[in-house]
């Protein structure tokens, strides 16, 4: 099938890669003349595990390509998918300025009878809008169907995710237009949601906001878990084991962070605001995670009153371990306020430290490498779970830091192992130890 995706974010690039691997002749668009180019050269402008690889494969195979031109991008293609970004604005809601430039680039470049897929994640009634906006522009009387079909896939595991997810969803306005798009699926082997276009669109923002809200509340109970000496960990190893609660989602920490959760929460507080409905836990799942991302500073400072030159070494950048995405990430407003407060910082970040770049102070000192970013420092500071920083060796910590105290806003380590190596370890939601 011919496939065109606007867009080549982690969503938009994911999307187009995986449809060509399973056969489809699939080309790419993006307004980025630079990101086309790398792409054209086989090199992917986002850190996704196995993408480049697979991205290689397809356009020696002929069926991926890459533009910056929409009348190329769409030619006699049947199907165009829109993954555009959707960031949050000023007023929390969703951000529709690209989505709205990539419709009205679409109706100018059509040339037939086109089935619209969205991808990127919008409020609902946008795919109504998305139909008006491009039989708007249209430029020659064709026939435009559209299809919310929301993306699921994590950063880190999107190759993964896209072949092995729980759910593809598929919302249409008619029975033609849905066919279409599950053959597109047909390979995939994975259950089909078929719905309407607006419960597509919330099925998206509801499943963020519940694991957002998973993550609000495990973190409240951490916090209540440090006051009553309870710890955590064994408590969400007790409630996970209870299948109506699952034990995904359950691990304490400083937030939430990235392109998605902090956006679509508070996306999804406007959407209420907008019809007079009340989001009063959606309000406090934001409210709890905004604090979350600062306790580790009070922690820091409840322990070093005075950041004045004292050298920390921050271990992780990224929102989260395998991708090198810094939107959002907790570790911007921790490292904001320790050198705020007049500490000098050290970070270390295996894949992230370039796109950190853009959002860190600018007094940040980049280090290379664990060992590096421990050496002489006052004390430690874990924002990211990464691999390697989880399979650091304890004893080393003791040995590279100026004082061995180390705060873990992941929960990287056991207390019990931590306790034999002589390092004062603080994390979150369980007992202080050393
Ligand atoms: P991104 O910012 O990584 O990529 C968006 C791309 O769109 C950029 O390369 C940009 O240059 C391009 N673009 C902007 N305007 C354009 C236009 N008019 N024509 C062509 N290209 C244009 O975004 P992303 O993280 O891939 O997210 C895309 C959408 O998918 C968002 O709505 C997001 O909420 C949703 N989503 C993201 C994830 C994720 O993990 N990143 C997961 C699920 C859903």
């Amino acid at each position: 099938m011919k496939i065109s995706v606007i867009g080549t974010g982690y969503v938009g690039l994911v999307t187009g890669v995986c449809l060509s691997e399973i056969g489809h002749e699939v080309t790419c668009l993006d307004i980025d003349e630079k990101k086309v180019q790398s792409m054209r050269d086989g090199i992917s402008p986002i850190y996704e595990p196995g993408l480049d690889e697979m991205m290689k494969r397809n356009i020696d195979r002929n069926r991926l390509f890459f533009t910056s031109s929409y009348e190329e991008g769409l030619a006699d293609n049947e199907f165009v998918f829109i993954a555009v970004g959707t960031p949050q604005s000023k007023n929390g809601s969703a951000d529709l300025q690209y989505l709205n430039n990539a419709c009205k680039s679409i109706a100018e470049s059509m040339r037939r009878d086109m089935i619209v897929i969205t991808k990127s994640t919008v409020p609902v009634g946008t795919n109504e809008h998305v139909k008006r906006t491009i039989t708007q522009h249209l430029q020659e009387d064709y026939k435009v169907s559209v299809v919310s079909n929301p993306e699921f896939l994590r950063e880190g595991s999107a190759i993964h995710d896209t072949f092995h997810g729980d759910r593809i969803v598929i919302g249409s306005e008619d029975e033609e237009s849905l066919n279409r798009v599950k053959q597109i699926y047909a390979d995939f082997e994975l259950p089909i949601l078929a719905t309407d276009l607006r419960s597509a669109e919330m099925i998206k923002y509801a499943s963020n906001a519940f694991l957002a809200t998973k993550i609000s509340f495990i973190n409240e109970l951490g916090n209540l878990c440090e006051r009553l000496g309870a710890n955590i960990e064994n408590v969400s190893k007790g409630m996970g084991m209870d299948q109506r609660i699952g034990e995904k989602f359950l691990n304490a920490g400083v937030g939430y962070g990235g392109s998605c959760f902090p956006k679509d929460t508070n996306a999804l507080l406007s959407i209420g605001n907008s019809v007079d409905c009340d989001m009063a836990i959606i309000k406090s799942v934001i409210d709890t995670n905004e604090k979350q991302q600062r306790i580790i500073v009070d922690k820091i400072k409840e322990f070093v009153p005075d950041l004045t030159n004292k050298k920390v070494g921050v271990l992780g950048l990224a929102f989260k371990p395998n991708t090198d995405d810094m939107r959002d990430a907790p570790s911007i407003k921790v490292i904001r306020e320790l050198v705020d407060s007049g500490a000098e910082v050290y970070a270390y970040d295996p894949i992230a430290a370039e796109n950190a770049r853009v959002y860190l102070p600018g007094a940040t000192v980049y280090k290379d490498s664990i060992d590096e970013t421990l050496e002489d420092m006052d004390f430690a500071v874990i924002m990211t779970d990464w691999k390697d920083i989880k399979e650091y060796p304890l004893e080393k910590f003791n040995e590279q830091l100026k004082n061995p105290v180390l705060f873990d806003g992941r929960n990287c380590f056991n207390l019990q192992e931590m306790q034999k190596y002589g390092v004062q370890y603080h994390s979150i939601g369980r007992p202080s130890v050393g």
